[in-house]
Order: structure tokens, then sequence, then C-alpha cells
């Protein structure tokens, strides 16, 4: 099937070469409409200094048809890809893009509570508006709106979706410099002055530039889901508990409802996804508050299906009342453990492998990369979209001191200050969370006792602390 694909592909691209149709031309054409993208594209024309670049963007989705209707019909239930993101990020999209997110489906937090699931050390990170709960297709959405709404004529701003890039070569193959011609498999081909790419893990404009992106997959899988709880919770804050098998994190959403991001093993990953929404609810609550050895008790039954749903949320139940009552007082119970889960959207379950990678470069001449093409990470610290945000910022920024300067826009002198700005942030984001996520994959007795005599002391050093919140707050800028 797949190389009865690839030969078709060969005979269009041959056939669109043979019939030399002229290329149309663009000043920029992003492929993507991602978060990255979207933002790009909403940022560039609503730059007095840029709106006169002629844009293009291609993304393979159903943009139209799937992600726009949300902004004015949104389901009842939150939707599984949520994202935390930074008051930085959200300022970004609704002032210089000029998009007006779905604010009643914005949950802002003042904090994160962040435990260890072998020990009792714990870092209590307490931030007024840390960053804010917000749906993917809230923010893909609006951005799409206000697009629609600027009312552009086609050669300022064209949007394809349901469209792939097929091909991407130089216009002239001796020159590196010259503009790429993007064709597209609808037919179409563009010449662009300057290519981005904001086409995500995957990307073909990383490919077609020869930038090496470097990393590791980590084993392990984001296993996201949509929750009800059984009250609103009391303290408007992030939960997250290291377990070996890597952090569960409960996050809030208006009233009674939150989202899950629960890393872990491939194994584990697919029993999580594959057990019943009740029983899945029983492990969530149980993974907040009972110990390591009780949780793999429990998986290992599930796996054997030894255990039927009543016996295991009779027993999750009695075990979390024993926790419960050994604390101090009933008050501790909403101070130290998240809210109880009701139950979980079934097939909001979706898993998503976890990934480190980094691009030697986020530029050539006539390319930029932005967002998750550039870099990806553990969501451990919910820092991808908005380190992509930062990017699409600075990339702004840097052309519009070239467009002043009178400068060529895709040349790598106008793209430079953008990757020097955006590379030494997002590496060290990006090295932090690695580190994190390494230093808690294990169960290795000294690592486990310096880990937490390292948090203890960060826990009760309020500067410290504070700039490890300030900068998870701000992405680093
Ligand atoms: C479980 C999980 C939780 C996360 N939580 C957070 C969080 O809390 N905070 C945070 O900041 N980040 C988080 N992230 C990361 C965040 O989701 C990503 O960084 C972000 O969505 C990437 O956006 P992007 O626009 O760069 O790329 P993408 O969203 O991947 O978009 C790429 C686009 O390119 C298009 N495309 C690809 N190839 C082609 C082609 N050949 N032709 C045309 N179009 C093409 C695709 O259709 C797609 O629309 C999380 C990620 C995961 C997996």
């Amino acid at each position: 099937m797949l190389a009865k694909f690839a030969i078709v592909r060969k005979c269009t691209l041959r056939k669109l070469a043979s019939t030399s149709i002229s290329p149309k031309l663009t000043d920029v054409l992003i492929v993507g409409g991602g978060p990255a993208g979207l933002t790009l594209a909403a940022a560039l024309k609503s730059t007095p200094k840029l709106q006169h670049l002629k844009t293009t963007l291609v993304d393979a989705s159903d943009l139209m048809g799937k992600v726009a209707p949300f902004y004015d019909c949104p389901p009842e239930n939150f939707t599984n890809r949520v994202v935390s993101l930074t008051p930085p990020s959200k300022s970004f999209i609704e002032t210089k893009a000029g998009a007006k997110m779905l604010e009643d489906r914005i949950q802002p937090y003042d904090g994160m509570y962040v435990t260890d699931g072998l020990t009792n050390s714990t870092l209590d990170m307490e931030r007024e508006s840390m960053a804010y709960m917000v749906e993917l297709l809230n923010i893909q959405s609006s951005l799409l709106k206000r697009i629609k709404e600027m009312n552009l004529p086609d050669e300022s701003l064209r949007l394809l979706d349901n469209t792939k890039v097929a091909n991407i070569e130089h216009s002239d193959p001796e020159d590196i410099t010259s503009w790429p011609i993007v064709t597209l498999d609808n037919g179409d081909v563009f010449k662009t002055r300057l290519l981005v790419g904001a086409d995500g893990f995957n990307s073909p404009v990383r490919k077609f530039s020869e930038i090496e992106s470097r990393g590791w997959f980590y084993n392990r899988f984001g296993l996201v889901a949509t929750m009800k709880l059984e009250y609103p919770p009391y303290k408007l804050r992030g939960w997250q508990r290291f377990l070996p098998t890597g952090p569960i994190a409960h996050l809030t959403l208006p009233d009674n409802n939150a989202t899950l991001v629960w890393s872990t093993t491939e194994s584990l990953s697919r029993l999580l996804r594959e057990i019943t929404p009740e029983q899945f609810t029983g492990l969530v609550n149980a993974a907040f508050v009972l110990e390591d050895s009780d949780l793999k008790y429990y998986y290992c039954q599930l796996e054997k299906g030894a255990i039927s749903t009543e016996e295991l949320l009779e027993d999750i139940n009695f075990r979390t009342e024993q926790v419960y009552d050994s604390l101090e007082n009933d008050d501790l119970i909403d101070e130290v453990y998240p809210p109880r889960v009701k139950s979980v959207l079934g097939p909001s379950r979706a898993r998503f492998p976890l990934k480190m990678f980094h691009a030697d470069t986020y530029c050539k001449d006539r390319i930029a990369l932005v967002g998750d093409a550039a870099h990806t990470t553990h969501p451990l610290a919910g820092q991808g979209l908005n380190m992509g945000q930062g990017d699409v910022e600075a990339l702004v920024k840097a052309l519009e001191n070239a467009s002043m300067r009178g400068l060529d826009i895709g040349s790598l002198l106008s793209l430079q200050p953008f990757w020097a700005e955006r590379y030494p942030i997002n590496n060290m984001l990006l090295g932090m969370t690695d580190k994190l996520h390494k230093i808690y994959s294990t169960d290795f007795t000294p690592v486990v006792a310096l880990r937490s005599l390292g948090v203890d002391v960060i826990n009760k050093f309020g500067p410290l602390k504070d700039l490890i919140s300030g900068t998870l707050s701000d992405s680093g800028r």
C-alpha cells in the first residue's frame, strides 16, 4: 500500500515538473497549522510592519471543518488535549496575534504541588496565575477566528487545509540561498522568499533543510484523559506526583473538571487505556495517595484479569481512607491531595510517545523552524507549546527588525537574531526537563535520598523556589 502511494506520488511530481506549472509567489510560506503556525500567521497579519508580506499557510488536517467550528460551537465536555499556557504565551496570542480565546473554558491556576511517589518530599510552589489550562482547540480555533475576521484577500493570506506538502526543492539546485519551491499534493506550486517549518516533530521542512535534530525517545508514553471531579477544587493548583514509572499530573479546569497527563511505560500506558473507565478512575485516585507497591499490585492484578472492578474500587477506597485517617485533621486532605475523581470520560483517553529532540539550528537561508519542528520535550514541565510561542514571538521580532532595515526577510542575516535569542532558552528548558525526568525515573535508594533532600531544601528556601516557579511561569522569557 505504502509502495503504491510512493509510486503515485512520484508520478504526480514528475507530471507536475514536466508540465512546468509556474509557481505562485509568496513572501512567507508556513507549513503547519498547529498552535505555532497559526499564531505566526495571525501575528504577521496583525503586525503593521509585516502585514504587507504575502503569506501562505498549508496544513494537512481539516482546520476549517474540524478545528474552526470549536469556537462557535464548543462541546459540553472538555476535550482531552489541554496544555498549560504561561502568561507571556497567553498575552502574545491575545495582544500580538489578536486572538480572543474562549475565557470560560480557560482555568488559571496558582501554583504546583509536586510530590515524590517514593518519599514524603514535597515542593509546594505558590504563584498567582502561574499559568492557564487551555484546550489546544481553544487556542487554534480562536486564531482561525481571528484570521477569518481580518477578512484578508487571498493574495495577503492564503490558508490551505487538507493539503500536504509533497515536495520541496531549491529553485536553483546549485544555490542553497535560492527561493524554495514547494509542491503541494493538490497540485499547487509555490515559490517562497521564506519557508517556515511549523510542521511538528516529523517536520518535512527540517528534513529539506538538512538541519540535524538530536535527542532520544524516552520509551514512555503520556496518557491524557478528561476527568469529572467529586467537587470543585479547594485550591486552584496543579498536582504532580513522580512515580518511578513517570509523573502523573492532575491539572485543574473550570468547575468540577480536570485534565490528566499520566506519563508512564509503554505497557502500563496500554493497560491504562484498555481498562474500563471505572477501573481507570479508581487507579487515578489511588495514584496520588497510595504507595507505589500498592499501585504495582493493582497493575499486576488488572493485567492478569484477576480482580473485578468492585474488588478493585473497594480495595482502593479502603486503603485511601486509611491514609486520610492517618492525617492530623480532615482539612489536610484537600491540602495535600488533589480532589477525588468521580469519573473519567472513557473515549478521552489517548497516549502519545514522549521524547526530547533539539535541532542544531533553527534557521538557514530562506528557512526558519518554530515549535515542535525545532524541539520536543517531555510534558512534565508543561513547556513544549510555550517554547513554540516564544519562537514565534522572537521570529516576528526578527522579521520586524529586518523589514525596518530594508533587509531581505528570508536572508540568514535577518533570521539569525531569532535563533540566537531562542536556542539558549530552549536548550536550558529542554535540559532541565530531561534531567528532572531522569532523576525521577529511578528507585535507586541513594538517588531517591539525594533528590528528596534537594527538594526539601528548595521547598524551604523561598528565593530558589520562586526562581523555579518564575522560570516555569514565563518559559524563560
Ligand atoms: C501529553 C502531552 C501534554 C502536553 N502538555 C503541554 C503543556 O502543558 N504545555 C505546553 O506548553 N506544551 C505541552 N505539550 C506540547 C505541545 O502539545 C506541543 O509542543 C505543541 O502542540 C506543538 O505545536 P506545533 O504547532 O509546534 O506542532 P504541531 O501541533 O505538531 O503542528 C504541526 C502541524 O503541521 C502539520 N503538518 C505536518 N506535516 C505536514 C505536511 N507534510 N504538510 C502539511 N502540513 C503538515 C500537521 O498537520 C500539524 O497541524 C504536551 C504534549 C503532550 C504530548
